[in-house]
């Protein structure tokens, strides 16, 4: 086995776990492979181990590898910090959107996903540990964007993302988690989706809900941002 098989066989092993503690469907957690960073090589070989679905975070670095990869049936998430003139390639070329956080992204995003292509997938991003330089909609901000975003028609709402401030407690991790989940739990929209959990903190998104974990490190290895992106 190679060493990405062996990485994957840990995460997968540490959902099922922490899915299990708490009574849930091990099914219920998506495995989102955060491959930011990496060589379209390394994604081809999780590929191959069985992973679908990938998250990027850098525009062009995601576009030159889609490229390199295109014969291969993935699913694209863009999961990083989203300017507004980058939103007609991030439309064209994913299948999911996990951080956005302003009515002006969304509605760029749903003016230029091709009419081609199904409706767009999207997460509200929201800062749930309240710091001053995080990305995120606050969460009194939250409604309101939700029921706009909602009504886009070429965008679906799927559901909520948090990258809470990172804590080494669990206790602590848990409620930044169960802070998205009420908020998706207060809306009065029907969502299927919590984009929550690392890493470091899977098992506590998990057991908080998360119905995506994002997992980078675990999986890759630790990334070189000597690279160029
Ligand atoms: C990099 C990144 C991850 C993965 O983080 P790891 O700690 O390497 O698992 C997850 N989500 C987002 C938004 C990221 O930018």
């Amino acid at each position: 086995m190679s060493t990405i098989e062996k990485n994957i066989a840990k995460v997968a092993a540490r959902i099922r776990e922490a899915a299990q503690a708490v009574g849930r469907d091990p099914a219920s957690v998506g495995l989102l492979a955060v491959s930011k960073t990496q060589p379209a090589a390394a994604i081809r070989e999780a590929a191959e181990a069985g992973i679908r679905d990938f998250g990027e975070n850098y525009l062009q670095e995601a576009l030159d590898k889609q490229a390199e990869l295109g014969e291969l049936p993935l699913t694209w998430h863009f999961i990083g910090p989203i300017q507004s003139n980058k939103t007609k390639p991030i439309a064209e070329h994913f299948d999911w959107v996990h951080s956005v956080d302003r009515l002006k992204i969304a509605q760029r995003l749903s003016d230029q996903r091709p009419a081609e292509l199904p409706p767009l997938n999207i997460c509200l991003q929201v800062n749930v540990s309240g710091e001053a330089s995080k990305s995120g909609c606050a969460p009194e901000e939250l409604p309101q964007l939700a029921q706009a975003v909602a009504a886009m028609p070429r965008l679906r709402l799927r559901g909520l993302m948090c990258i809470p401030a990172p804590s080494e407690d669990p206790a602590e991790q848990r409620v930044a988690f169960a802070r998205l989940r009420a908020l998706r739990d207060e809306l009065p929209l029907t969502l299927d989706t919590l984009s929550m959990g690392m890493s470091q903190d899977l098992e506590a998104a998990i057991a908080e809900g998360a119905t995506w974990v994002r997992i980078g490190t675990a999986l890759f290895g630790a990334r070189d941002y000597g690279r160029p992106q």
